[in-house]
């Protein structure tokens, strides 16, 4: 199996299904739409009738069911459990605590009960690990979600995002939030160009100062195209591709919430178009793809070979926020040796 880095993963989007039976029972939630662990990962898996409304109320169960510290511990443990054994060897989770206060954890809490978690699976696996704090778009709580990510930096926190609906939400509306992490030191990621259009990247990079773009697959918004491949690039997307913005792409979240399919999903045409592009997952569970199954569908949709996965690993590995040394000897000793590069 080949050594992956993984930047984009939302805890609350990748729990184990019989987890989310047993945690509802354990915390007392009373509103999943099946008990039977069949039926519910039927009901979760969003790949035939996925719509957005739909992949919203499937983070309500999730969400709802991680209520208590018990339960953030349990679903980040065995987050690195499942990616480790699909051959994850760096990872970076996400997820957003101000939406896990249900029960009266305070937001502190919150991220600790989490990077136990995470804590315990790296031990467990020998994962290396990172955590990044959601604010959600839609609320008004993201500078206190900044500040709280501050406070976790020397215990696992490496980044901060905007998360949540893209529409009606730009990112400068966090101007504020983005720039205290950016200036505090702490990596900048923001969800832009999912399903809002590319100026939405344009904010997250020229007004918040983003380090990473989630998704950004609308960059092409603009560009043309010809034979499948990007011949002109807008302004912005030279940017991009000049600058070496590293854009968090995630093919098949994009397929089942952003009307895209597998072989017209620009992830191939970007990449060989020289954008810095990495692979992730986004969803686990409602997508139900892991990082394995994203680079096979990287293969069988998009023509790349076992170089250009190793390229994409080494600007995940490149682009990722933890430490660099820690980084580097991945690369020497277990990533570029598996993908025959040196
Ligand atoms: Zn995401």
């Amino acid at each position: 199996m080949l050594p992956k880095v993984l930047l984009h993963d939302h805890l609350d989007g990748g729990l184990r299904v019989e987890t989310i039976i047993e945690l509802a029972k354990e915390t007392g939630y009373d509103r999943l739409p099946a008990s039977d662990v069949a039926e519910l990962r039927a009901w979760f898996d969003q790949t035939e009738a996925g719509s957005l409304e739909r992949y919203l109320e499937a983070f309500e169960h999730t969400v709802g069911v991680m209520q208590t510290a018990e339960a953030l511990e349990r679903v980040a443990y065995e987050a690195c459990l499942d990616v480790a054994a699909d051959g994850v060897v760096y990872a970076e989770f996400r997820f957003a605590p101000m939406q896990h206060l249900r029960h009266g954890l305070d937001p502190a809490r919150v991220v600790d009960a989490t990077l136990l978690g995470l804590q315990r699976g790296a031990e467990a696996t020998g994962l290396h690990v990172g955590l990044i704090l959601d604010a959600m778009r839609q609320h008004e709580d993201s500078l206190q979600v900044a500040k709280l990510a501050l406070g976790f930096m020397d215990r696992g926190v490496v980044g901060f995002d905007l998360a949540g609906p893209e529409i009606g939400f730009p990112p400068d509306r966090h101007a504020e939030a983005c720039r205290l992490a950016r200036s505090s030191n702490l990596g900048l990621t923001i969800h832009a160009g999912e399903a809002d259009g590319a100026h939405a990247i344009w904010l997250a990079l020229q007004r918040c100062y983003a380090h990473r773009i989630g998704h950004g697959v609308h960059i092409v918004d603009g560009c043309t195209i010809e034979d499948g491949e990007l011949a002109t690039l807008t302004d912005l997307a030279r940017y991009v591709r000049d600058f070496r913005v590293p854009l968090e792409v995630c093919p098949t979240s994009n397929v089942h919430t952003g009307g895209w399919t597998p072989d017209s999903h620009p992830l191939g045409m970007l990449y060989r178009a020289g954008f810095t592009v990495t692979i992730n997952t986004d969803d686990r569970l409602m997508s139900r793809v892991t990082l394995s199954d994203e680079f096979e569908g990287a293969v069988q949709d998009h023509g790349f070979d076992v170089h250009d996965l190793g390229a994409v690993t080494r600007n995940a590995l490149d682009a990722a926020f933890g430490s660099l040394p820690v980084r580097r000897a991945l690369w020497r000793d277990v990533i570029a040796p598996a993908y025959g590069l040196g």
